[in-house]
């Protein structure tokens, strides 16, 4: 058969038929997530930087001039770049901010407790849960997002977690869901899914060596070397990173150190996304998300504390009857092809949207995998087109 002109217009009618069949749905293109949660810093350092008067407080700065020299500037928005400047530079004006109250964006916790284990059982489950009383080891008789997805054909094995505190195995109930939990704990004995990569035997030398400044955080520096090995060497679907020196500085009452640390975790999440934009398996179909377990005291009294009123009054604590107030409030930024490139979302929201959030960010429908989760911020999610279908 001459294979002439008449041919190729038949071959390419019968090509343009075939995409635009009506009701043919295009499967969607699948995505991946980094979710990361920085413990206990406060919106107010994400959207004003540093604060002055706690600078200049003696029970909490060593160094005022230094402090003051590297992140302080009369501006708002130039104060919170130095102090953030990949937030700032990059998910500001490629992604999206919820959690500015000076600006309209409120978000908080919904479970009464404001601490850390009742936060990050918020986040993963999707619902806030009162018994969840305590910070103790226990395991997590509720299922999160994490395992439903690792209960899947297409994500069994592919999600990973590091964390720099040592509760997260159980918070995960890795008992249970079978989801490797690297928090530093028994990795010499281990044969932790985590521990590949080249740089493994050199991270775990300089884990020994490090300074253990708390009995069961351990510094981010390691949680974020492994998760980066993991990364590279694995490439799972679903990552979640959980740092802890914000907090622990914080409690330490040292404001110096925790601005140190926000500042360090800043720079390790643009190392974090340049990276995955530099690897064809994570570039243009990565979404990250970053959020908090709990606020911190709005005041120059209550910023190194946090706690909601039902904590509070079990442990006598009269003179903070209403709990650490400002300590339920929360911040969130996003960053990827499921996110609306919007800057500021304002509008009221809640930490326990962010579950059924990062399964729509996988194109996942959150009402069929977590019907009991609350609502995902659609806000805050660009539109599918209308020729992808949801995976449910
Ligand atoms: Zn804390």
């Amino acid at each position: 058969m001459k294979f002439d002109d008449q041919n190729i217009r038949s071959v390419i009618l019968l090509l343009l038929a075939l995409l635009w069949l009506p009701g043919h749905a295009a499967p969607a293109q699948e995505t991946n997530l980094v979710l990361v949660t920085l413990d206990g810093v406060r919106w107010q350092e994400i959207f004003g930087g540093v604060d002055l008067n706690l600078i200049e407080d003696e029970r909490y700065s060593r160094g005022p001039d230094s402090l003051k020299k590297a992140y302080w500037d009369e501006l708002r928005s130039v104060r919170r770049k130095r102090l953030f400047p990949f937030l700032w530079s990059v998910i500001a004006a490629e992604g999206a901010l919820v959690g500015d109250r000076e600006r309209g964006s409120d978000m908080e916790v919904s479970n009464p407790w404001w601490f850390s284990y009742p936060g990050y059982n918020e986040i993963l489950t999707g619902r806030a849960d009162p018994a969840i009383d305590s910070n103790d080891k226990n395991w997590n008789p509720n299922v999160t997002f994490l395992e439903i997805l690792n209960n899947r054909e297409e994500f069994k094995n592919r999600v990973l977690v590091f964390s720099s505190w040592e509760v997260f195995p159980y918070i995960i109930n890795t008992r249970r869901s079978r989801i490797p939990v690297d928090t530093g704990i028994g990795r010499s004995s281990s044969q932790s899914v985590a521990a590949t990569g080249e740089r493994i035997g050199w991270l775990d030398k300089v884990a020994a060596q490090a300074p253990r400044l708390w009995p069961a955080v351990r510094l981010d520096f390691l949680t974020h070397g492994y998760a980066m090995q993991a990364l590279n060497s694995q490439h799972p679907r679903v990552i979640f990173i959980a740092y802890g020196e914000t907090d622990d500085f914080a409690h330490d009452e040292s404001y110096d150190r925790y601005i140190d640390a926000a500042h360090r975790t800043d720079q390790m999440l643009s190392e974090l996304w340049s990276w995955l934009q530099s690897d064809s398996f994570y570039r243009d179909r990565t979404n990250l998300v970053i959020t908090t377990d709990h606020g911190r005291g709005a005041s120059a009294d209550g910023w190194p504390h946090h706690a909601g009123a039902a904590a509070t009054a079990r442990l006598k604590i009269k003179q903070a009857a209403d709990g650490v107030v400002g300590s339920n409030q929360i911040w969130l930024a996003a960053i990827g092809p499921q996110i609306c490139s919007t800057g500021l979302i304002k509008g009221e929201w809640k930490q326990s949207q962010i579950a059924a959030t990062a399964l729509a960010t996988l194109q996942l429908d959150p009402d069929k995998l977590m019907p009991e989760a609350d609502k995902a911020m659609q806000l805050l999610l660009r539109a599918p087109p209308a020729e992808v279908e949801l995976v449910d």
